[in-house]
């Protein structure tokens, strides 16, 4: 049997092959992002109480009214945006599945979606599939910031749609109110939907504001922007999140949504949509982040790594130059098996071969493995 491939050059993620090499080699894991601490125990009993109360068939296909109005009572506080929740709010497995369902409800073939790179490695292949094109723009290190003017000349008339992760992974780059208008400014009048991956929302350091694309009304009427549970309560393991979109565009993704999956983990819908009422938890995550951040460049001060400002996301970048030639790939594989720390390398979030010598590490660990990760990183 001929089996034709529809991603011929898709292999395993980069997440899954440092995490099994950490794991192979018994190195603290600093790749893949995810925490090393627990969920809240609250919300673990919410889910466990939903569960025993019985809440455990089908959800509603666009998610339990419950979540979908908390939601929006939180957007409203957080970004003074009032929405529908039935019209507006869509609950899904995860950011992931809400990228790719509206990648491929909205793209056709030969449509040109813009991709900011690095870039998140879950966008391409969905553009792929759609028969369509990802164009890259490439932000440039240590400052990641992008070029308006550049960036309006990789527009054509099959530009369909631009994809904004902010704040930013891998860089942890946080893109201003500025950016926004500017973005705002080139789409004014062209057929081009913004998708804004804003599951780091909350994780945004020095008293910044996030500026979600909810907040600039025209740019809210051409956009989808998706959010995760995972990031904001530590259990990125449940897979779960939602998309914001006016209401026609919604509909267009929900025709997807309803047979990708149909509807998402019911009694986990309950339980956060009364974790959720409590809006304090969302308010603290800054600082809760920000501290591990210090902490961490705190311990590495006296290291060869040089740090790259993060002003956002769980994750802080570091130039190896002043170590070593090796590429990023060969320098991440060699730090783990010689030092025994897992990070990731940045050259797999780009389409075309860059290598900066800098890689990722994930600080969203405990004081113990982030000092002994720096004691480690140090020697090196
Ligand atoms: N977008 C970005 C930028 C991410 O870093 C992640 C985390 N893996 C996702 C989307 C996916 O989030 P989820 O785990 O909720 O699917
Ligand atoms: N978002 C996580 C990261 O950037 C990885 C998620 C995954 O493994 N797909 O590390």
């Amino acid at each position: 049997m001929i089996l034709k491939s529809k991603l011929p050059n898709v292999g395993t993620t980069i997440f899954t092959v440092m995490s099994a090499m950490a794991k192979e080699h018994r190195a603290i894991n600093l790749s893949q992002g995810f925490p090393n601490f627990d969920c809240p125990t609250k919300l673990k009993s919410l889910v466990a109480h939903y569960m025993k109360e019985g809440y455990n068939q089908y959800a509603p296909m666009q998610g339990v009214p419950a979540l979908t109005k908390s939601i929006s009572k939180k957007v409203n506080k957080f970004y003074k945006k009032k929405l529908d929740p039935s019209k507006e709010i869509t609950i899904t497995a995860g950011a992931t599945q809400a990228i790719y369902c509206a990648i491929t409800a909205l793209i056709h073939p030969e449509d040109e979606v813009i991709v900011i790179e690095p870039a998140y490695d879950s966008y391409k292949p969905a553009i792929d599939l759609c028969g369509a094109y990802a164009i890259p723009y490439s932000l440039k290190g240590p400052d990641y910031s992008i070029d308006w003017k550049e960036f309006h000349h990789l527009f054509s008339r099959n530009t369909r749609m631009i994809i904004i992760n902010n704040p930013h992974n891998p860089t942890g780059k946080v893109f201003s109110e500025d950016d926004m208008l500017q973005l705002q400014k080139i789409t004014q009048g062209t057929n081009i939907l913004v998708l804004s991956d804003e599951v780091y929302e909350h994780l945004i350091f020095e008293g910044a504001k996030h500026q979600s694309i909810l907040k600039f009304p025209e740019l809210y009427q051409r956009s989808i922007s998706t959010f995760s549970f995972g990031k904001t309560f530590h259990n990125t393991g449940w897979k779960m999140g939602y998309f914001i979109a006016p209401p026609e565009i919604t509909a267009e993704i929900r025709k997807v949504h309803q047979f990708n999956v149909f509807s998402v983990n019911t009694p986990v819908q309950h339980a956060i949509a009364e974790f959720s009422s409590d809006l304090q938890f969302f308010q603290d995550l800054p600082n809760f982040y920000q501290e591990k951040r210090d902490f961490f460049l705190n311990k590495m001060e006296k290291s060869r790594f040089q740090p790259i400002e993060s002003s956002g996301t769980y994750f802080q970048l570091f130039d190896y130059s002043q170590i070593s030639d090796l590429n990023d790939v060969e320098f991440s594989k060699w730090l783990l098996k010689e030092h025994k720390v897992a990070t990731i390398p940045i050259s797999p979030f780009r389409s075309k071969l860059v290598d900066e010598k800098v890689v990722r590490v994930c600080f969203a660990k405990t004081e113990d493995i982030l000092k002994k990760a720096a004691n480690k990183l140090c020697k090196v």
